[in-house]
């Protein structure tokens, strides 16, 4: 996936001027938001349980090397195959060898992020191999040869009519008069036109939500029971993973899954969660002949011991881009890569580099919320701060915003004069837009007024508001 990132600017000024991505985006955000709230209101445990998940997390994190050569010596014990990939062409160069080597032309795929992350489906493509896509909202995308816009519902940005247009251009036969109400009767056909091409699969790549050091297993949930038909049908299992989703037991892994759904789609548990352990064995009815984990550093181990690690505490729950305003107002195609919202504003850059990203890190009006719903406590307002630093550090800022930030840290060191001048401020601003009630332009505020208005300002600074509210207090 190609990064757009630099233009986050021109892409979100597109995002909030189309209709139709707007009426998607209130309509999936209401939904979420109400069952995670459900959800939550209904387990007492929860807050005990993201502190319990923290520290799984950090646990895991602060000893990962070994936990992965547990997990991978658990896997081999079981008969799969464990390949250590440090970069994308690497992880790509692995998949694609796999498949060779099994002979396949058709591949299934369950929704998986890092495949999205290493590009998997035109590597492929490109070498003559099929990826056909088996979630839902992947399938339709991949229809309209699109990228996922959210994290677990790939087509956040479309509305059921949109689905249902692409459905019926991709499959002429449908007769004119079958009714689509809602999108399970879509998935329901889906399923039926997808029969055919599980069978057929010769390899299945799924992503994988956990691995377990404990058991060597790989952990999916689904709630449309593809990711199962991916990984059992085929003779070859992919599941590909980056380094940071192992933890170390069954139980860990089980505390997490119970924030996961929660978060995510404000359910008890998904409808389906599948661990899988090596290959099919004697008594196994059903299950692929061969087990590949495919593990990716891809520019997580760089973050490790820096400002960023608890960032690869992250399981992928999506919540923080369901309640973050900005990622509603613009959707998740305009942050230009793989993983959109606040999990992606700090991601990103720590993945493809702040040089080519520096807008996202400032994609936020630090209201906090992210952070106040993230079921693994990560602090990310702190760290899209400290790649703001990075950006000023070096020298990616627009020279306009340097010039004003230098001056704000002139005064800012200087208390008695930044009274002074932001009094002398709000009184100008008060002369200015007297009989106003706002300004609509302001020379050296465009970017503020260019969207919404600018309050003329009523009573004293800030300051002098919170002193005057201190003496009142200290005279009760
Ligand atoms: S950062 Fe937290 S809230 Fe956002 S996707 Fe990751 S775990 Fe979920």
């Amino acid at each position: 996936m190609q990064l757009t990132s630099p233009a986050f600017k021109t892409n979100a000024h597109r995002a909030m001027a189309d209709a139709g991505l707007q009426k998607a985006l209130g309509t999936a955000k209401g939904a979420f938001l109400q069952r995670r709230a459900a959800a939550v209101a209904a387990l007492p445990e929860f807050e005990a349980l993201r502190d319990i998940g923290r520290d799984i997390k950090n646990h895991t994190l602060a000893n990962l090397d070994f936990y992965l050569e547990a997990f991978a010596a658990k896997v081999e014990a079981a008969g799969g195959v464990v390949h250590w990939c440090s970069t994308a062409d690497e992880a790509r160069a692995t998949v694609l060898a796999i498949c060779q080597d099994a002979g396949a032309r058709t591949v299934t795929k369950g929704k998986s992020m890092i495949s999205e992350e290493l590009g998997i489906n035109d590597h492929l493509e490109a070498n003559g191999i099929a990826p056909i896509e088996t979630d839902l909202g992947e399938y339709i995308l991949q229809l309209r040869h699109e990228h996922p816009s959210h994290i677990i519902a790939p087509a956040f940005h479309l509305n059921r009519e949109d689905w249902e247009a692409d459905f019926r251009r991709a499959h002429t036969d449908l007769p004119a008069d079958r009714v689509f109400a809602e999108r399970r009767d879509i998935l329901s056909e889906a399923r039926t036109r997808l029969r055919a091409k599980f069978l057929a699969a010769d390899v299945g790549i799924t992503g994988a939500n956990f691995l377990i050091a404990e058991t060597g297993s790989s952990v999916i949930v689904t709630n449309e029971g593809n990711g199962d038909l991916t990984q059992t049908l085929p003779r070859v299992h992919i599941a590909l993973a980056s380094i940071e989703k192992v933890v170390p037991t069954l139980e860990d892994a089980t505390s997490l899954l119970r924030l996961l759904a929660r978060s995510a789609t404000g359910q008890d548990f998904s409808v389906y969660t599948t661990f899988s352990t090596g290959p099919k064995r004697a008594p196994d009815l059903d299950g692929p002949a061969a087990y590949h984990v495919v593990l990716i550093d891809n520019g997580r181990s760089n973050m490790m011991g820096t400002e960023f690690q608890e960032m690869l505490r992250c399981i992928r729950c999506a919540a923080c881009m369901n309640h973050c305003p900005v990622y509603g107002a613009i959707g998740g195609h305009a942050y230009g890569w793989v993983y959109p919202g606040p999990m992606g504003s700090v991601l990103t850059p720590s993945l493809a580099g702040i040089e080519k990203t520096a807008n996202l890190p400032n994609a936020s009006t630090f209201c906090g919320k992210c952070e106040a719903v993230c079921p693994v406590k990560i602090p990310l307002p702190k760290m899209m701060r400290h790649w703001r630093e990075r950006e000023f550090e070096r020298h990616l800022t627009p020279s306009s915003m340097r010039r004003g930030l230098g001056v704000w840290g002139w005064f800012a060191k200087r208390p008695g004069m930044y009274r002074m001048a932001t009094r002398i401020g709000v009184g100008a601003l008060r002369l200015l837009g007297r009989g106003k009630g706002a300004f609509t332009s302001l020379p050296l505020a465009g970017g503020w007024t260019e969207g919404r208005d600018l309050p003329v300002p009523e009573g004293g600074t800030f300051m002098a508001r919170y002193k005057a509210k201190q003496k009142q207090g200290r005279g009760k």
